[in-house]
C-alpha cells in the first residue's frame, strides 16, 4: 500500500510542484539558508528574501566573513533574529575547519541552528540520501496518512516518514511529501484532489477534522512599555539590545515598564529633557510576549553619553535594524516631522 502511494505522490509531485530557486538549485548551502528562512515564512514571500541573500552572500565564507549588522539587515522581516546569528556561527565553525556542509545527520546536528528537520532536508534534497525530514507540513500528512490520534512524539512522525519513502530517489518523495502538506492538506484538506486520497486513514474514516490533534495553545505574556524617543539637536538616543537577550543585536529607542506618573522619566537618564509629544500606542508581538508601546518624544537639553545607549545621527536610523514594534515608531517619528 505504501509503494504505491508513494508512487502516486511523486508522480503528483513532478506534475504539480512549484517553482521555486532553492528547488532549481539545490546545493547544500541554498538548501541550508531555504530551509532556516521557510521556518516562519510562507514560501512566496521566501524567494525575494532568499534571491537577496544569496547575491549578497554566495557562499558559506561570505556569510563568515560579513558583518552581523549586514546579516541581520537582509534577514529583516523574516524576525527570529536568533537564527540569522546561528548561520553566521556555523558558518565561522565550518571555515575554521576548512570543511563545507557535511553531508551525515549527526554531524549537522552539532551545527548551532541546525536542527532534526533542518538536518534531514540538507540530507535528503541536496545530498541524496534517505532521510526523514518532518517539518508542520509533512508531521500533519503522516499523521492523516496513518491515522495517528492524540500527542505523536516526533520519533513515530519520523519512524513513519521512514517508511513511507522509497529505495529509489527518496529524496523526491520526501520533498513532495512537503509540497502536499503546502498545497492540499492544509488544516482544512483538499482531499478530493489528493493523490493519497485512496489510502488515507483521516480521509477514509472522516478524521480529518480531528487529526493531528490540536496543539494548546502557550498563554501570552502582557507587557506595556513606555518608550523614550529622545532628540538632541541632530541626534537620537538608541539602545542595541545585547546579544543573548530577548531581540538581541536590534536596534530599540529606550523603554521601560509603563508607568501612571506623568513625571516619569527613568533615573539613569540624568540630564534635562522636556516632552515635546506623543506618539499613537503601537503594538509588538515575539516569542510568547504581547507588548503596548506608548511612546512620547523628549528634547535632551544637554547631552550625555549613558552606558548600554548611543546617540546615532538621524538620518542614519533608517539603515538600522530595529525590532518590529520599534520600527513602527520611527516610521511614526519621521511622519510626524519633528526632525
Ligand atoms: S487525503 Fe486528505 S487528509 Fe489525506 S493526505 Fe490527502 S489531503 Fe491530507
Amino acid at each position: 500500500m505504501t509503494q504505491d502511494s508513494s508512487n502516486d505522490l511523486k508522480s503528483w509531485f513532478v506534475q504539480e510542484k512549484r517553482s521555486f530557486p532553492w528547488r532549481d538549485a539545490p546545493s547544500p548551502y541554498a538548501v541550508w539558508i531555504s530551509e532556516i528562512m521557510l521556518q516562519q515564512t510562507r514560501a512566496s514571500v521566501v524567494v525575494g528574501y532568499f534571491m537577496r541573500w544569496m547575491k549578497l552572500f554566495p557562499s558559506i565564507e561570505a556569510v563568515a566573513k560579513a558583518p552581523v549588522e549586514e546579516l541581520i539587515k537582509a534577514w529583516e522581516g523574516l524576525g527570529y533574529y536568533s537564527r540569522v546569528r546561528n548561520i553566521q556561527k556555523a558558518a565561522i565553525f565550518l571555515q575554521e575547519k576548512g570543511s563545507e556542509l557535511p553531508a551525515s545527520l549527526q554531524e549537522l546536528l552539532e551545527l548551532p541552528g541546525i536542527g532534526p528537520y533542518t538536518a534531514g532536508a540538507i540530507v535528503s534534497f541536496a545530498f541524496h540520501q534517505k532521510a526523514a525530514a518532518v517539518d508542520g507540513n509533512v508531521a500533519r500528512v503522516i499523521s492523516r496518512y496513518y491515522g495517528l490520534e492524540g500527542e505523536v512524539k516526533r520519533s513515530l512522525l519520523e519512524e513513519k516518514t521512514s517508511l513511507f519513502l522509497p529505495e529509489e530517489e527518496p529524496w523526491v518523495v520526501m520533498e513532495a511529501l512537503i509540497e502536499l502538506g503546502a498545497t492540499l492538506c492544509q488544516k482544512t484538506p483538499k482531499c478530493k484532489e489528493c493523490p493519497l486520497q485512496s489510502s488515507c486513514e483521516a480521509h477514509l474514516q472522516e478524521k480529518t477534522e480531528f487529526i493531528p490533534a490540536k496543539k494548546k495553545k502557550q498563554d501570552s505574556i502582557y507587557l506595556h512599555k513606555q518608550v523614550f524617543i529622545i532628540m538632541h539637536e541632530e541626534e537620537v538616543l538608541i539602545e542595541k539590545k545585547k546579544e543573548g537577550q530577548v531581540l538581541g543585536g536590534l536596534m530599540e529607542f529606550p523603554s521601560f515598564p509603563y508607568s501612571n506618573e506623568q513625571e516619569f522619566i527613568p533615573s539613569h537618564f540624568s540630564f534635562l529633557m522636556e516632552w515635546v509629544e506623543d506618539l499613537p500606542q503601537e503594538k509588538q508581538s515575539f516569542t510568547k510576549y504581547q507588548v503596548d508601546l506608548s511612546s512620547s518624544i523628549f528634547r535632551a537639553l544637554e547631552k550625555k553619553d549613558i552606558d548600554g545607549y548611543k546617540w546615532i545621527k538621524i538620518d542614519s536610523l533608517t539603515s538600522l535594524t530595529f525590532s518590529s514594534g520599534h520600527k513602527r515608531i520611527l516610521q511614526r517619528l519621521l511622519e510626524v516631522n519633528i526632525i
